[in-house]
């Protein structure tokens, strides 16, 4: 599971420890559409041992050769997209300044950005603003020789493929449809599945799952289901399956990057994974799963294979993505304090005694410093991430929950100070609050999310983790958004030292509210409704409390001078109807609870409201903040002496988005170069 962050809220009088980073370092990078993209800093890096910076290269090389995965899953067309625009881009000879030619390279940007032709957070279909006579015109140019494998010299072929990819919006138009009622699998566009309908799928799976079975594999995690002879099957991505070209040079550079391992507990999960990818066995990857949360002593680690779930309609097969980082061993002394204490936060929390854990078990926290990001992490990065998403594995093996400090601290940095918070909170009094404490308060909200929200509770015996269905992903993330909101207020922060102020909390619950009900429809299309799991979470909690605070006036929406503010009258109270909301949203997750949990998303996380949404995008249009950021790498560059003995990894900060993204595609493109 993953965290992302609300970035234009970020911005705030910076306390970041400025000590470890560098002075004036330029955070931002390119701006177009509704992104902004954005460089982050990898502090501590220079200081790592040799053999550390060394391990560190090679696994970002091995995450860098997933990219291509990523594109493919997302849509069966993406790749040929891309490779026909980047010729097309590296080919042009006209003016660069044509205004065909700028919509092209921006259309280019967002598919980069989408990793393909849908927006990476609304899953909606990119609507080019340049003109089929123009894109086809420069096709013509191209020589046939350079078209895409499968297309050479066959130019009208590509142009029949490509045009209703590009040009029909109603074609393919939703990567992920969350509908109610239809069938998710026949109108997403993402190529989880081929060829099959909903009702198909889910027969195939039903007839594998055992319900006795207690310690189940993550059916579906890393295949692609179509049908053979009439017949369901499943693809599996693996050396000498789907994307073998690509898993094979991940597998290589893991390989690499093992003679380099800190410990036996890494070269064993590294073998592990190995084997997983070769074999394309979920036993394997359980295994895999196990020994890696197990490993806590180095100091290096890294995520690489299919993993969070939200690019499938419906919640089964991973999306490719990479990591490679190391702990923050200051910033990480927080979250262990928070984590040491679990079996507190468990125990005292509002949740009906049967759906407690007894004994919270292994639940690893630190803070971690990004060294890579990429597939589903790249260029838009959660800033906190927890895994395995196995819930067995989870509950007999604990999981390893991160928080990622260079991310948050590289938002802050590039959001300093561009007027959001004046903007849109009730008056100078909470616009000061947030400041003075947003920092630590959205740490701590990330720490207790990630290290003690998803970990806590269990489910009653023989309900099936996927009884939510659809509604799964969101009443998880509203779980570990409440724990989160009500302990922020507990003492117990106080009593640990983490927070000296007790009224620290009151910022995060301003801002969580007022994004909740109102900023965060800046990511949304008027007219269109919520879909986003975690925007539909923060949307169901603020709503619900809204509503149920009516009585005391707990939450109000003011007008004043024609705009709409939220004003929080009562902060205790409102930290009872989060635990009061935590023990209902436990209790559906607990018991399977599928039918409340629907009503509860449906009725409060859903719908829009159409003035407040057109008064909300009015008042955001005029700050010009980039609704959704994301980040570009650094680069590194192995170091050899004479002899060619590896003496020192270097890093730079130099590369612009394009250059990045064209090399990208040029150096770690085994599925386009076929
Ligand atoms: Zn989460």
């Amino acid at each position: 599971m993953k965290t992302t962050i609300i970035a234009a809220i970020m911005a705030l009088s910076s306390t970041l420890s400025m000590a470890q980073y560098r002075e004036g370092f330029d955070y931002r990078v390119d701006r177009f559409a509704d992104i902004e993209v954005m460089r982050y800093q990898v502090p501590g890096f220079e200081q790592l041992s040799l053999q550390q910076k060394t391990y560190i290269y090679y696994l970002t090389e091995a995450a860098l050769y997933g990219r291509d995965i990523l594109f493919d899953q997302n849509c069966k067309y993406n790749l040929l997209v891309r490779q026909t625009l980047e010729l097309i881009y590296t080919n042009y000879k006209g003016n660069r300044e044509d205004p065909e030619f700028k919509a092209l390279e921006l259309y280019l940007k967002q598919v980069w950005f989408g990793n393909g032709i849908h927006h990476h957070y609304s899953t909606d279909k990119f609507v080019p603003q340049f003109s089929k006579k123009f894109f086809n015109k420069q096709l013509d140019k191209l020589d046939d020789e350079q078209l895409p494998a499968g297309y050479k010299m066959k130019k009208k072929a590509l142009k029949q493929v490509l045009e209703p990819v590009i040009f029909d919006p109603a074609y393919l138009a939703k990567r992920v449809n969350q509908a109610d009622g239809e069938d998710l699998v026949v109108t997403s566009a993402c190529n989880m599945y081929e060829g099959v309908t909903q009702a198909e799928v889910e027969a195939y799976y039903s007839r594998l799952k055992k319900p006795s079975d207690t310690t189940p594999v993550m059916w579906g995690l890393n295949t692609r289901v179509t049908k053979h002879d009439g017949r369901v099957v499943e693809e599996p991505y693996m050396v000498d399956g789907r994307y073998s070209a690509a898993i094979s040079k991940i597998v290589q550079y893991l390989t690499k990057a093992r003679a380099f391992a800190e410990n036996d507990g890494q070269r064993a999960y590294i073998d592990k994974l190995i084997e997983f990818y070769r074999t394309g066995e979920l036993k394997a990857f359980d295994e895999y799963s196990i020994l890696w949360v197990e490993e806590t002593a180095g100091d290096v680690d890294f995520i690489n294979g299919f993993i969070e779930v939200y690019g499938d309609p419906l919640g089964m097969t991973g999306s490719w993505e990479g990591m490679v980082n190391f702990r923050n061993s200051e910033a990480s002394r927080r979250s262990a304090l928070i984590t040491a204490n679990a079996q507190y936060f468990e125990s005292n929390s509002p949740v009906d005694d049967r759906f407690k854990k007894e004994e919270v078990r292994g639940v690893s926290a630190k803070v971690i410093t990004a060294a890579i990001l990429a597939g589903d992490s790249y260029p838009s990065t959660p800033i906190g991430i927890n895994l395995p998403n196995s819930n067995w594995i989870r509950a007999q093996h604990g999981s390893k929950s991160v928080s990622l400090e260079n991310i948050t601290d590289a938002y802050d940095g590039a959001a300093a100070g561009n007027g959001f918070n004046e903007e849109f909170a009730y008056s100078d009094t909470e616009v000061q609050m947030m400041r003075r404490h947003l920092t630590i308060a959205d740490k701590l909200h990330t720490d207790l999310h990630e290290c003690l929200g998803h970990a806590s509770g269990k489910l009653l015996p023989g309900v099936d983790k996927n009884a939510l269905k659809a509604y799964g992903s969101t009443l998880e993330e509203g779980r570990a958004d409440l724990f989160a909101l009500y302990y922020l207020a507990d003492p117990k922060l106080v009593e640990l030292g983490i927070f000296t102020d007790p009224d620290t909390y009151k910022a995060e619950y301003y801002k969580y509210i007022m994004n909740g009900l109102m900023t965060q429809l800046t990511r949304i299309e008027p007219g269109k409704d919520i879909e986003e799991s975690h925007m539909r979470n923060r949307k169901f909690i603020s709503e619900w409390v809204l509503e149920h605070g009516k009585a005391d006036n707990v939450i109000e929406l003011v007008k004043r001078d024609g705009k709409t503010f939220v004003k929080i009258n009562d902060y205790v109270k409102l930290r009872n109807l989060f635990g009061r909301l935590l023990a209902e949203v436990q209790r559906i997750k607990s018991t399977g609870d599928y039918e409340t949990g629907r009503q509860l998303v449906e009725a409060y996380g859903v719908k829009v409201d159409p003035v407040l949404h057109a008064e909300v995008l009015e008042r955001y249009a005029k700050l010009n903040i980039a609704p959704y950021k994301g980040f570009v790498n650094p680069v590194y560059t192995l170091v050899r002496d004479d002899n060619d003995i590896i003496v020192d990894v270097k890093i730079a900060y130099n590369e612009d988005y394009i250059s990045q993204m064209l090399r990208y595609s040029r150096d770690y493109s085994p599925l386009t170069h076929q």
